[in-house]
């Protein structure tokens, strides 16, 4: 028996908690570059129309009047620390999906927690009292069924109202066919805009219209991914909660709702990643050797590229400088669900001087101090007080 518990709109609702003046109005936050990308918008602004992935000067238009906030990532990292140990607190079989999305394993949990839709209203409960955030649980058996669910438990926003989801939402064993078939196509995991329209246009709409298509078509469009699409239809996935993520890195995802097809969208967003992972790095005290790019594409397969350097890796421009050429050299460029930089060879922050290349000392020495200056600033004053480079803030734009 899996859980998936997910966070309603995490950033947007952590804005929330800390300024109950925003509660009731529409809220996005949204990357700081000039070509931001709508983050997390809340269900005020989802009304509006508002997605995330969509460029900031589109959801402007939408609703100039919502309130837009640049994403304060240390806050949210916290907040997805306490998320996380409230989760372990109910079972030491946790696997975090993101910073706010989580499965749990809750086999063997009923004599303590009750029945799995007891246990996941504890869940949630303790949620909200530990940290004022409101989530959505799915419980099912296995990670299809449970995170279909817990999407389905989520607030349902139309033009003239957010009207409240159930918040848990629990498919009993043996019913996942019938749970599922009704459902859009677009609901299983892969499903992107491009694949539901191919689906379309051989008449599959709903998971249950899969079973009409012959198989030979189906391989036509999904390849070896097939059979996994004709499981997932019936809720059958054998993937079970890892729990063996255990983190000698440090880095930042960032996952959209919706695919973002934008080559210099995708290129600005990875720079603002390396950014958070530099000061993260210079928060912990910490230099790294290896850097990661992490892609997941729209039909959610996963490529990450490492490289690893004999110097150090300090700055937001020394990751910079890796990301953006790994990511140049890339034939496949998108459409991206999910980016993410971390580093790793984490070594103290003493040994940089070692590592540094002696022509370029003075250079990368200027540019480290400038940049840990602004880091320190950030820290006292804000996330809004400075900006780096050809960054923008947004009081300026
Ligand atoms: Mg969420």
């Amino acid at each position: 028996m899996i859980a998936h518990v997910d966070i309603d709109c995490f950033f947007a609702s952590a804005e929330m908690v800390r300024d109950a003046s925003l509660i009731g109005k529409p809220v996005v936050v949204a990357g700081a570059s000039p070509r931001g990308v709508v983050l997390s918008p809340n269900y005020e602004a989802r009304r509006f129309g508002i997605r995330s992935a969509m460029p900031v000067e589109v959801a402007k238009k939408l609703c100039p009047k919502a309130i837009y906030l640049s994403a304060n990532h240390g806050y949210y990292s916290d907040l997805s620390k306490r998320f996380r140990s409230v989760l372990e607190y109910f079972t030491p079989c946790v696997e975090m999906v993101s910073v706010d999305e989580a499965f749990i394993d809750l086999t063997g949990t009923s004599l303590i927690l009750g029945t799995p839709p007891e246990a996941a209203r504890h869940i949630r409960e303790r949620i909200l009292s530990e940290t004022s955030l409101s989530c959505s649980v799915g419980v099912g058996s296995s990670k299809t069924v449970a995170k279909i669910a817990s999407q389905l438990a989520k607030p349902k926003v139309s033009r003239d109202q957010v009207s409240y989801g159930t918040g848990v939402l629990y498919v009993v064993p043996t019913k996942e066919g019938s749970f599922l078939a009704e459902l859009p196509i677009s609901f299983l995991p892969g499903i992107g805009p491009k694949s539901e329209s191919k689906l379309a246009s051989i008449g599959v709409v709903k998971v249950s219209d899969l079973e009409k298509v012959p198989r030979s078509t189906l391989e036509k469009v999904f390849g070896k991914s097939t059979n996994f699409l004709l499981d997932c239809a019936k809720g059958k996935d054998a993937r079970a909660v890892d729990v063996s993520r255990i983190r000698k890195s440090l880095g930042h995802e960032t996952t959209f709702e919706d695919d973002v097809y934008d080559v210099r969208t995708i290129c600005a967003h990875l720079q603002d990643l390396c950014v958070e992972v530099a000061e993260g790095m210079f928060r912990s005290n910490l230099i790294a050797k290896t850097v990661t790019l992490k892609l997941k594409y729209a039909d959610f397969t996963t490529s990450t590229y490492s490289r690893t350097t004999g110097r150090a890796l300090v700055t937001s421009k020394d990751l910079g400088d890796l990301v953006l050429d790994m990511y140049d050299r890339l034939q496949r460029k998108g459409p991206v669900r999910l980016t993410g930089v971390s580093v790793s060879g984490l070594l103290p922050r003493s040994h940089a001087h070692q590592l540094y290349l002696l022509d370029e000392t003075t250079h990368r020495d200027r540019y480290k101090d400038l940049e840990e200056t602004v880091f320190v600033l950030r820290q006292r004053y804000g996330r809004e007080a400075v900006y780096k480079g050809p960054r923008m803030g947004p009081k300026r734009q």
